[in-house]
């Protein structure tokens, strides 16, 4: 064949080919027109699933009717004009592709009339111009997709599919812009009405985080806000506690200056930020928005604009990760009234002693005398082994005693009742000290009398071995025995008698679990995790109440341990009115 230039729809097609992958890209491109046109209501109505027919409408400032031949032409925008724009972004379109790409592959017709203009115009994909009813605003309808391109058709999944898709566009839409007014009917039926959000940011968001990601979500999100100003980016939204969390990954929600996008990287600093606090294969809920100047972010990487590059990417790490920390680390359940300070009771010393972790434990758990023993209903709070406690520091309140040898029961000053799980409560201190401990330097570790042998097989003895100097780093001490199996000479002290084979396969799991990106970071919090699950008060082992408010006490004077190491929660309460609720007392 010789070489000659391609026909116009034949372009537009091709181009078509990256724009328009299916109704919901057509549903997300001209939602974006109808955004950059300063919409605030935008309504959707989908026939079988926008296959026989879409119509999109909205209130923005609309398209005179001289431009409207422009608007339908390739490389037609309003959005930039120089090559200095197009790095300098701030509207959702720009390539001024969307509309002719959508009508070479569909019958085509578009409505617009702006605010002041005496009538509407209509305009179809064969550039015919006539005029028309319609309010101010723009009406886009997409009738018989594909059917210019029948291949591409075939591609389509079911209705079902592509009307969910559909739906994800309109809810990331809800998310992304809560001042927008949102419909969508699908065959004739309305399914989604979102009105526009009143008050600020952070209270406007909730009906919509109802609305998308469910009740539980929107009643337990935690909000994220930070700022960089010296980059000029800032970061707010809502991230889960550790004690919800979902199966996939499909809950979080991105942002760059207002756009949806996929970055692999933000989604990683997202998942490293709950590094400690969930059980392994769970994700949490995030709706995250990042702000940074335009120039700072490529958006002309990908046609349909899903990914973007930025020009610091490791400081948009940094900011994510550092700022849902920051949120993680101020968790604490509504327990008591009064507010908990930190405090700042040495951990390692008040946690051994009085977990009878390391010598002398018996002095506590045996000797110590409170000054006031804890009666049953002593509503005050408890006074520790050191002697003293703030009011306002014992917001677990006093123990009562335990229930099924498991679970403590304490009282607060308020009349709350406190549930902690003792062993997993015991579970999330162990790996604060551990974390202490290794962050001083190295975990202490105690030497085996008689080194452990343990058998694996030579892939697993190798790996680990290629670990061992920087296993010692956390107390374990591992060295070569023979191609199938390893001597364990060293245990971290904490651990006491844990059993050094069953602690050598969980290491490994970890170990092989990890990529080569995991960061230090993340190997150690995991190893750490893996560790302290190796030694703590088991479930269905008495203690005395001496024993369980040490624990309590111990636990208000430590970050994060409301959750523990897998994001279940440690601790439940039950507040006086609730109480009185299930008497029937309210
Ligand atoms: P782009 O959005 O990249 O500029 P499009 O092909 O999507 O390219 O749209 C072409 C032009 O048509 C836009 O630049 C804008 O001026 C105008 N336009 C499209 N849709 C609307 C709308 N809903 N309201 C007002 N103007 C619109
Ligand atoms: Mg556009």
């Amino acid at each position: 064949m010789p070489i000659r230039q391609l026909p116009h729809t034949l372009a537009n097609q091709i181009a078509a080919g990256e724009v328009v992958e299916r109704p919901a890209s057509v549903v997300k491109e001209l939602a974006e027109n109808a955004l950059d046109a300063g919409a605030t209501m935008l309504r959707i109505d989908i026939t079988d699933a926008g296959l026989t027919k879409l119509v999109i409408t909205d209130n923005g400032h609309g398209i005179p009717q001289h431009e409207l031949p422009l608007a339908m032409s390739r490389h037609a925008t309003s959005k930039i004009a120089s090559t200095e724009d197009l790095f300098n972004i701030h509207t959702f379109g720009f390539r001024g592709e969307a509309l002719p790409s959508i009508a070479s592959v569909s019958r085509f017709t578009l409505t617009s009339r702006p605010p002041h203009a005496a009538e509407a115009w209509q305009i179809t994909q064969d550039g015919e111009l006539k005029p028309a009813a319609h309010p101010p605003g723009t009406r886009v309808e997409v009738a018989d997709i594909f059917y210019a391109t029948p291949a591409r058709r075939k591609f389509l999944k079911s209705p079902r599919a592509e009307s969910r898709a559909i739906e994800g566009v309109v809810k990331t839409l809800a998310l992304a812009h809560p001042g927008l007014t949102l419909t969508l009917v699908e065959d004739g039926a309305e399914s989604w009405h979102i009105p526009a959000a009143q008050g600020d940011f952070f209270t406007a968001m909730r009906p919509r985080l109802a609305a998308v990601m469910g009740q539980g979500f929107a009643a337990q999100a935690l909000p994220v806000e930070a700022q960089r100003p010296e980059e000029g980016a800032a970061i707010h939204g809502f991230v889960s506690p550790p004690t919800l969390h979902t199966g996939t990954a499909a809950q979080q929600y991105l942002f760059v200056n207002g756009r949806p996008v996929k970055d692999r990287q933000l989604q990683t600093a997202l998942k490293n930020a709950y590094t400690d606090a969930l059980p392994r294969g769970r994700h949490p809920f995030a709706v995250l928005f990042l702000t940074l100047p335009p120039q700072e972010v490529d958006v002309n990487v990908h046609p349909a604009k899903a990914e973007v590059r930025f020009r610091h990417g490791q400081n948009l790490y940094g900011l994510v990760y550092a700022a849902v920390r920051q949120t993680l680390s101020q968790t604490r359940a509504p327990v008591g009234a009064a507010a908990p300070r930190p405090t700042a009771m040495p951990m390692a010393s008040t946690l051994q002693a009085s977990l009878g972790l390391q010598a002398p434990p018996q002095k506590l758990l045996k000797g110590a005398e409170p000054s006031t023993p804890p009666t049953p209903h002593s509503v005050q709070p408890t006074p520790t082994a050191n002697g003293h406690t703030p009011a306002e520091q014992a917001f677990l309140g006093a123990a009562i005693g335990q229930v099924a040898n498991t679970y403590i029961v304490a009282e607060t000053a308020e009349g709350s009742m406190v549930v902690v799980d003792q062993h997993a409560a015991h579970e999330r201190l162990v790996y604060e000290n551990l974390k202490q401990q290794f962050a001083q330097g190295r975990i202490t570790a105690q030497p085996l009398l008689m080194p452990a042998v343990v058998s694996l097989t030579p892939a697993d003895a190798k790996l680990l071995l290629a670990h061992a100097a920087e296993l010692e780093k956390f107390g374990l001490e591992v060295e070569s025995y023979s191609p199938t199996a390893v001597a364990v000479t060293a245990l971290p002290q904490l651990l006491g008698d844990a059993n050094p084979a069953r602690l050598v396969e969980d290491v490994l799991n970890d170990l092989s679990d990890m990529s080569p990106r995991t960061t230090l970071h993340q190997r150690v919090e995991h190893v750490l995790a893996t560790i302290a699950c190796h030694h703590s008060i088991r479930a269905h082992r008495r203690l005395s109440v001496e024993e369980q408010n040490a624990l309590l006490r111990q636990m208000e004077a430590t970050p994060g341990s409301l959750t523990c190491n897998h994001g279940r929660p440690t601790t439940v309460t039950i507040s006086l009115p609730e109480l009185e609720k299930l008497f029937a007392r309210r």
